[in-house]
C-alpha cells in the first residue's frame, strides 16, 4: 500500500461489526468479561479502548513501526517515553527542541535522577563527543523549533548503534507524511499530534511508535502505569484529521516554498530559516532524508519592535502558539514558545528577539503574501 493510501484505509478500516465506515467513538470505560480474565481484547480503557487501539494501530502503520501509542498530548507522550531511563542515566539532546522539551527534561526529569547533555545534534562529531558511558539514548528534532536546522537522523542512527543507546526522534514538524525515521533507524518516533496530523486546532494529542518489539512492551507497560492516555473522542477526532494529512501537506508546501521564496528576495529581513530554501545549510541533506520541507519558516525582522509590528497588523496569520493547522499562526518564539529558555541562552542559539515564526496554512497564498506585504510596511 503507498502512503496516501495507507492514509486512508491503513490500521483498522471501519467497524467490522456494524460496517460503519469509520471506527466509532467508543465512549467506555469498563468492557464485560465472560469469565474472570476471559475477553475480547478489552478489559479496562486505560490499559486499551478500541478507538484509541484504531489509532494507535494506524500510526504504527503509517511510521513504519511496529507499535504504537497514543496519548494525552505530545508532551505526555515524551514523558512517558523518558520513563523508560533510570537515576543515573544519561541523555544527549538537541540544544534547540521544542521549550517545553527542555523545560520538562532540565525541570522535573533532571530532578528525579536523569542527567543530560544538549548538543547540535546536526553536528555529527558533537554527537559523538557527547555520549558517556552511562548515556542511553539520543533524543533530537528535526527540522528544529525555530530555527529549522537539520539534523542527519541516518548518521545519528548509526552513532547510536556503534554506542549501544536508543535513538528517539522527535518527527512533529516533518509529520510521517515527508519523512519516517524508523526507516532511517531511529528506535522511536514521537509526535506533538496537536500539530500537523490532528491539522484542524482542535485537539490535543501525542502519539510514539517503536520499532523493536522488546521496546513496543516496555512502552506499553509504560503507558498503561502512567496513564496519561488519549481520550476516545480525542483518538477519534486524529483518526479524522490525518484522513487528510497527505492533501494537507502538500498544500502547506506548496504554500511555504512560495513564501519562503518571497520572504528571501526582501531586503528589509536580515535571515528567512526554511530548509526548502537551496541557500539554508540543511538543505541538500533534507532532501535526501525527507520527501518534502514542510510548513515552517522563521525569519528575522530586526527587532523585537518591528516584530510586534507585524504581528500587531497581520490579518490573516493568527497570533497564537501552535503550528500546523489549516490556519496560518505567527508567533515570535522568544516572547512566546522559548520564553521558558533563559534569554542568555536564547541569544547563543539564535532566537533572537526579531525573530518570527510563521506556520503556513492551506489559505490562498497570494492572500498570505498581501496580508505580509501590508504588514511589513
Ligand atoms: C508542540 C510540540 C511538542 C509538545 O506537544 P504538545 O502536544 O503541546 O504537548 C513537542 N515537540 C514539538 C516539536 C512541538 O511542536
Amino acid at each position: 500500500m503507498r502512503l496516501k493510501t495507507k492514509l486512508i484505509h491503513g490500521g483498522i478500516d471501519g467497524d467490522a461489526q456494524t460496517g460503519a465506515v469509520v471506527v466509532p467513538i467508543y465512549q467506555v470505560s469498563t468492557y464485560k468479561q465472560e469469565a474472570i480474565g476471559k475477553h475480547k481484547g478489552f478489559e479496562y480503557s486505560r490499559t486499551g479502548n478500541p478507538t484509541r487501539h484504531a489509532l494507535e494501530t494506524y500510526i504504527a502503520e503509517v511510521e513504519g513501526g511496529s507499535r504504537g501509542f497514543a496519548f494525552g498530548s505530545g508532551m505526555a507522550a515524551l514523558s512517558t517515553i523518558l520513563s523508560l531511563f533510570n537515576k543515573g542515566d544519561h541523555l544527549v539532546v538537541g540544544d534547540d527542541v521544542y521549550g517545553g522539551t527542555y523545560r520538562v527534561i532540565t525541570r522535573v526529569f533532571t530532578r528525579l535522577g536523569l542527567e543530560v547533555t544538549y548538543v547540535d545534534t546536526s553536528d555529527l562529531e558533537a554527537v559523538k563527543q557527547a555520549i558517556q558511558p552511562q548515556t542511553r539514548a539520543i533524543i533530537l528534532e528535526t527540522p528544529t523549533n525555530p530555527l529549522l536546522k537539520v539534523s542527519d537522523i541516518e548518521a545519528v542512527a548509526g552513532i547510536a548503534k556503534e554506542k549501544g543507546v536508543l535513538l528517539v526522534v522527535d518527527n512533529t514538524f516533518m509529520t510521517p507524511y515527508w519523512q519516517n525515521p524508523l526507516d532511517l533507524g531511529a528506535d522511536i518516533v514521537y509526535h506533538s499530534a496537536t500539530k500537523y496530523l490532528g491539522g484542524h486546532s482542535d485537539v490535543v494529542a501525542g502519539l510514539a511508535v517503536t520499532k523493536d518489539p522488546q521496546l513496543g512492551e516496555d512502552l506499553h507497560f509504560l503507558q498503561n502505569s502512567i496513564g496519561a492516555v488519549l481520550g476516545p473522542q480525542d483518538s477519534w477526532l486524529l483518526l479524522r484529521g490525518m484522513k487528510t494529512l497527505g492533501i494537507r501537506m502538500e498544500e502547506h508546501e506548496a504554500n511555504t516554498r512560495t513564501l519562503a521564496k518571497w520572504l528571501a528576495e526582501r531586503n528589509d529581513i536580515n535571515r528567512v530559516n526554511y530548509p526548502g530554501l537551496p541557500s539554508h545549510p540543511g538543505h541538500e541533506l533534507a532532501k535526501r532524508q525527507a520527501r518534502g520541507f514542510g510548513g515552517m519558516i522563521s525569519f528575522d525582522v530586526g527587532s523585537g519592535e518591528r516584530a510586534e509590528s507585524v504581528l500587531a497588523k497581520v490579518k490573516y496569520f493568527t497570533l497564537a502558539e501552535s503550528l500546523g493547522a489549516v490556519e496560518s499562526l505567527i508567533s515570535v518564539p522568544a516572547r512566546m514558545t522559548h520564553a521558558s529558555i533563559p534569554p542568555e541562552r536564547r541569544q547563543e542559539l539564535g532566537i533572537t528577539d526579531g525573530l518570527v515564526r510563521i506556520s503556513v496554512g492551506i489559505e490562498d497564498v497570494q492572500d498570505l503574501i498581501d496580508d505580509l506585504e501590508q504588514a511589513l510596511a
